[in-house]
């Protein structure tokens, strides 16, 4: 599986080889990988860098029609969506997680708290291993699957470890994950009870995306789900959007905000909504999209408030560690998207993040972690400093679960007294 990325190094790269064994069908109606930059075409396989120009390469298809009535009697996981993904038609029957078709929550508590008219949360943490990254690894899984991949890998920062980890122990395929070793416990533990192969590497995710890159290209048969074969991963992040469309009633919101790490997530709900306005499942209307990071790694941020069309690297230092990717492969890409809607990208810092896990619980019921905190934070920043509109529809997406970063608020919430189990010492406390 190291064709491309053996390539690296070298200034003239030679074409991939398409993939030998093939079965019919194996990436559903997915036609080629097409590069973002230059358009040049090469075989569905285990690529990821254009051989003309090293841009990244993405998934491109030949649709047939598909009509509402299909996507609503398919099953309620991201499956419904197949005809759209780079799976095969008989998907449903290989063993994976199942993710997708989360709740989309009306937020009114919340919408009334900062003063907008209609807010919905797209609530990703209830997903099987509780956040959006069961979507990616589920077709990314698939494509491992179907290139005949003898181990499921990925560098992470926590949450595509825990989802790599489970769907490989699902799917009987042996897993391997790299995490930084400083990284949340809960999110070791969510992982190391999948697999006995987690690796924890002395450095930060920028180390351990260089070093599973490395190792993609010197081991035969590994397939990183967001290295290698990151264009069929990327693809399961469409699904986030197609279901907020469908939940509203088969229409696009006016504004989403959506939290930012290498910033795959945010370009892929664009492409599902342009998908859903080509295809005629969706009116076509103006939408502006949003990105949001926590200051302390906010490359992107700085990059649209500076009015740069580069994102020049940065060194993480914040809470929000799911978020924390100084280097973001998709970030010039979130620039362009975010500009050409009207949106914006914003950032929070950590006590910001903490306030938005807060005014999340405490408004709506959802315990969301640090990227949601983020998330939310920048919601409550964008209509402050009025760039968000909050008479229009807005949809925020809860990419994750609180209860993986405790640490994050442990210090901040608590019993309000503890007492001796007396109604007198009750009633002293006020609360009564
Ligand atoms: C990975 C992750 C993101 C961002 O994903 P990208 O597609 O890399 O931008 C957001 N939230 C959570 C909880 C994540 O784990
Ligand atoms: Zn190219």
């Amino acid at each position: 599986m190291s064709a491309v990325v053996a390539e690296q190094g070298s200034t003239t790269p030679s074409t991939p080889e398409a993939v030998a064994g093939l079965r019919p069908g194996a990436f559903g109606n997915a036609t080629a990988l097409s590069c973002r930059e230059c358009g040049h075409q090469v075989a569905l396989g285990p690529f990821y860098a254009c051989p003309e120009c090293f841009g990244p390469l993405e998934v491109a298809y030949d649709f047939p029609a598909v009509t509402r009535e299909q996507i609503a009697a398919g099953p309620a996981n991201i499956w419904r969506y197949k005809a759209l993904l780079p799976v095969p038609t008989d998907i449903e029957q290989s063993p994976n997680t199942e993710p997708g078709f989360t709740r989309l929550l009306k937020a009114d508590n919340l919408a009334r708290e900062l003063g907008l008219t209609n807010l919905w949360v797209k609530d990703d943490s209830t997903n099987p291993t509780n956040s959006f990254k069961d979507r990616v690894v589920a077709c990314a899984l698939s494509a491992a699957r179907e290139l005949h991949a003898k181990v499921f890998a990925c560098p992470s920062t926590g949450n595509l470890a825990n989802a790599v980890a489970a769907a490989g122990a699902r799917a009987g395929i042996k897993t391997v994950v790299f995490i930084p070793a400083d990284l949340e416990k809960p999110k070791q533990v969510n992982s190391a009870v999948y697999t006995d192969s987690l690796v924890a590497v002395n450095g930060n995710y920028d180390d351990v995306n260089r070093l599973a890159s490395e190792i993609a290209g010197e081991e035969e048969g590994w397939a990183f789900v967001n290295v290698n074969v990151r264009p069929f991963y990327a693809e399961g992040s469409k699904t986030l959007g197609y279901e907020i469309a469908e939940q509203l009633g088969w229409r696009l919101p006016d504004q989403v905000v959506i939290p930012v790490a290498s910033g795959s997530q945010l370009t892929k709900v664009d492409k599902a909504f342009q998908e859903l306005i080509t295809l005629g499942l969706v009116e076509d209307k103006p939408y502006r999209i949003f990105g949001a990071q926590a200051t302390g790694c906010s490359p992107v941020s700085a990059a649209f408030k500076d009015g740069h069309q580069v994102v020049r690297p940065v060194r993480p230092n914040t809470i929000a560690k799911s978020l924390a990717i100084g280097n973001p492969a998709d970030g010039v890409y979130v620039l362009d998207i975010c500009r050409r809607t009207g949106g914006a990208v914003e950032d929070v810092t950590d006590d910001e993040v903490r306030e938005g896990i807060l005014l999340l619980a405490r408004t709506e019921g959802i315990f969301t972690e640090t990227a949601g905190g983020t998330t939310t934070g920048v919601l409550k920043k964008l209509v402050e400093t009025g760039q968000l509109d909050p008479t229009l529809d807005t949809v925020i997406i809860n990419t994750g679960m609180g209860l993986k970063t405790l640490d994050a608020v442990a210090d901040s919430v608590g019993p309000a007294a503890t007492i001796d189990p007396s109604y007198a010492a009750f009633t002293a406390t006020g609360l009564a």
